[in-house]
């Protein structure tokens, strides 16, 4: 082990190679302290090179390496088991921007970047890097990419995956396999980039990528509104789809039980709307053109909205704090969760048409079932994303009530999700949390396909094992 811990050091240097308990500890529990583990070391590189030299170790050795970003994830992904023995590759130190292509309009970039960092980066050159999820402080572009992370933008912009046009990668066996070409079309057999996509470290380590940028919008124009139901909701968003069409860069919903909690830990965010509505929804509007014409649009379509009943109260931030403020009401609702002690997550995607069915029905059978509890159900609507998560009853232990119910609860969203078609795992990915739930879920053939690539790129298995896929 001594001579294990003398190769890394001689790759990185002595200080970035954490072997102490109080260095180790900020990387070995995860974001919602559901998980936490032992890690032999934490390494620390600084460049693609130092990281394939120390996966080529590893690899010789048959060390075990969980890759990891801003360990923001909410899946356990970036935890390392309790063995000891598994070593966390962490990123930070990788954050350089390589390159800003104004032409191409895409930016290069080392996997360690910050997420915030990007869009501040992107906007001081008239650039919108659109990407944006809560995490965005801390969280870092290479677990965005190992994760393909949704997040808010994605009505208009699509996912992780949508934005990336390249990739360089370590693979298991130490190799650099250079994918940054910016290119929009490349048609050369098998897709390597998306495979390594929201493939969670197991398939390789993510070191760069090439990400694109859009002209930062001149305008942009957020308001609340209150809907009565989801039904009024749905054809609320419908209605913004058709007049908006593309102007539309968000629509988030949030119930009456997300705002109260987030009332409670965040008083400050109170919500603007009368007499707390149902359901409160945030809809953005942006454009390239002149602020008096989506503000002109925003108006019209609100008004016909009034007319035929769909909403029942809207307020239009009049500047960028106010709106900076509903986007914070939207984004604590996760952080008053936390705040509330631990809780039940499903990061669920449900097909439009299928919606409105599927909150009444499970509403209603987790009420019969589960007196008392919490419906904390909010999310990017747009997408058909809910985060529709369950709280323990007022006075009753959350931990207590999870050990009790977390499985029946998780067996009965589940069942709806399969029932409506739809994905148990939207943006957040599988992890630890969901290994056993994705081979129930994706069906046999889909699984032995997955299991087939782990043995074809990793068949050491000592990239994140037990993570996503076990074989
Ligand atoms: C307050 C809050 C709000 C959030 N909101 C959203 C949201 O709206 N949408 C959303 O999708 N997610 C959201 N998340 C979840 C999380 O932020 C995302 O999953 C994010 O993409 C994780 O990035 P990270 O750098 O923290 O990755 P980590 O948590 O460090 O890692 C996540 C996974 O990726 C792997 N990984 C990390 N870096 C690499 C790499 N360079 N190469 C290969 N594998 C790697 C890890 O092994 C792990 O399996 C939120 C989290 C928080 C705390």
């Amino acid at each position: 082990m001594h001579d294990l811990l003398e190769q890394f050091s001689a790759v990185l240097g002595k200080q970035y190679v954490l072997t102490e308990d109080q260095d180790k500890a900020p990387y070995l529990t995860d974001w919602r302290k559901r998980y936490s583990g032992k890690a032999l070391a934490v390494l620390l590189p600084k460049t693609t090179n130092e990281v394939a030299k120390l996966v080529k170790i590893c690899a010789a050795n048959h060390v075990v390496i969980v890759p990891q970003g801003g360990h923001t994830g909410f899946c356990g992904g970036a935890t390392p088991d309790n063995s000891g023995k598994q070593v966390i590759l962490n990123l930070k130190r990788m954050n350089q921007i390589r390159e800003i292509d104004t032409a191409n309009q895409t930016i290069s970039l080392e996997a360690g970047c910050i997420l915030q960092a990007i869009q501040e980066k992107a906007a001081a050159q008239d650039f919108l890097f659109p990407l944006s999820l809560g995490a965005e402080g801390s969280c870092m572009i290479g677990g965005n990419l190992a994760t393909n992370a949704g997040g808010t933008n994605v009505l208009r912009y699509g996912n992780t995956r949508d934005l990336c046009l390249g990739l360089e990668v370590v693979t298991a066996q130490g190799e650099i396999w250079n994918g940054m070409k910016g290119l929009r079309k490349d048609n050369t057999g098998y897709d390597l980039r998306d495979l390594f996509i929201g493939s969670e470290g197991t398939l390789g380590i993510i070191t760069a990528a090439v990400m694109k940028l859009y002209p930062l919008p001149i305008s942009q124009w957020t308001t609340l509104v209150a809907t009565e139901n989801i039904a009024s909701t749905i054809a609320l968003l419908t209605l913004f789809q058709k007049r908006a069409t593309s102007l539309l860069t968000g629509f988030e919903m949030m119930t009456q039980e997300s705002l109260a909690l987030n009332e409670k830990h965040f008083p400050q965010l109170a919500n603007p709307l009368k007499g707390n509505p149902p359901f409160t929804i945030l809809i953005e509007l942006s454009d390239h053109e002149s602020e008096e014409h989506v503000r002109k649009l925003l108006g019209t379509i609100l008004e016909e909205a009034f007319t035929t009943n769909l909403i029942s109260d809207a307020v239009i931030a009049n500047n960028l704090s106010q709106a900076n403020t509903f986007w914070h009401m939207r984004e604590h609702i996760t952080l008053a969760q936390a705040e509330e002690g631990a809780n039940l997550k499903h990061d669920i995607t449900i097909p439009l048409s299928s919606l409105e069915n599927f909150i009444l029905e499970t509403d209603a059978l987790i009420r019969q079932k589960f007196p008392g509890v919490r419906i904390i159900n909010f999310g990017h609507l747009g997408d058909g994303n809910l985060h529709y998560n369950i709280a323990a009853p007022i006075g009753i232990d959350p931990k207590e009530f999870n050990h009790l119910h977390e499985k029946p609860i998780q067996e009965l969203v589940y069942a709806q999700v399969e029932r409506c078609q739809g994905s148990i795992s939207a943006e957040h990915g599988v992890g630890q949390l969901k290994l056993a739930d994705l081979r129930a879920h994706k069906g046999e053939v889909a699984h032995q396909l997955m299991k087939s690539l782990k043995r074809a790129l990793d068949p050491q298995n000592t990239l994140n094992p037990h993570k996503v896929v076990s074989i």
